[in-house]
């Protein structure tokens, strides 16, 4: 049986989404078809919101919906730190174990195996947040992996001309976890990041 044309091009459209195969987008479609009109037309409308109104903020890069963000904006947050992440999705978690610093979002994938370089990334708002002097540390927390691990170190260099400490999240072994069945990096890591107990 060939389905309505409208359907099949919504069925393509939420298939092309992450986490969902083809049940799934015509499960979504079907319940979408059946949403009473209004209810469909503000999802629409949403969709379409999103994208005209959410941009990076042109200091951080975290998204936001006015510029300067509300972070950005925020007078209490302290101006003398400032975590950098890959992706604006990294502050959630972040935001919720109390920092009260600055952010800086590179937003932008690094991928070795995309033969990409680091030294191509524009780190023209990065060296003008720093060249501030307000910046007194600047914690890298990018993502625990090769990429990041490059990124890491090229952003060390960067910032190394600047009068700032330098730091990076520690990582550790996970809480309940069996050192046994660490692996050897996360070892190496958690022992490089210990602590005086
Ligand atoms: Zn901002």
């Amino acid at each position: 049986m060939r389905l309505p044309r409208p359907l099949e091009d919504l069925i393509d459209q939420l298939q092309k989404l992450p986490s969902i195969g083809p049940k799934t987008a015509q499960r979504l479609a079907l319940y979408i078809l059946k949403l009473p009109s209004e209810e469909a037309r503000r999802l629409a409308r949403v969709i379409i919101d999103v994208q005209d109104k959410v941009f990076p903020c042109s200091i951080c890069g975290n998204l936001t919906d006015s510029d300067p963000c509300s972070i950005c904006s925020n007078p209490t947050r302290s101006i003398n730190s400032l975590c950098i992440v890959e992706e604006a999705s990294d502050i959630i978690p972040i935001e919720r174990t109390g920092y009260n610093g600055r952010y800086f979002v590179l937003n932008r994938g690094f991928k070795l195996m995309d033969d990409s370089d680091p030294a191509d990334m524009d780190v023209q708002p990065l060296l003008h947040i720093l060249n501030d002097g307000k910046v007194q540390e600047v914690i890298l927390a990018l993502n625990p992996t090769i990429d990041g691990e490059v990124l890491s170190r090229f952003l060390a260099t960067v910032i190394s001309g600047h009068n700032v400490k330098v730091t990076r999240l520690a990582y550790g072994l996970p809480i309940g976890g069996d050192i046994e069945f660490a692996d050897e990096i996360t070892l190496r890591r958690a022992l490089e990041g210990r602590k005086e107990f």
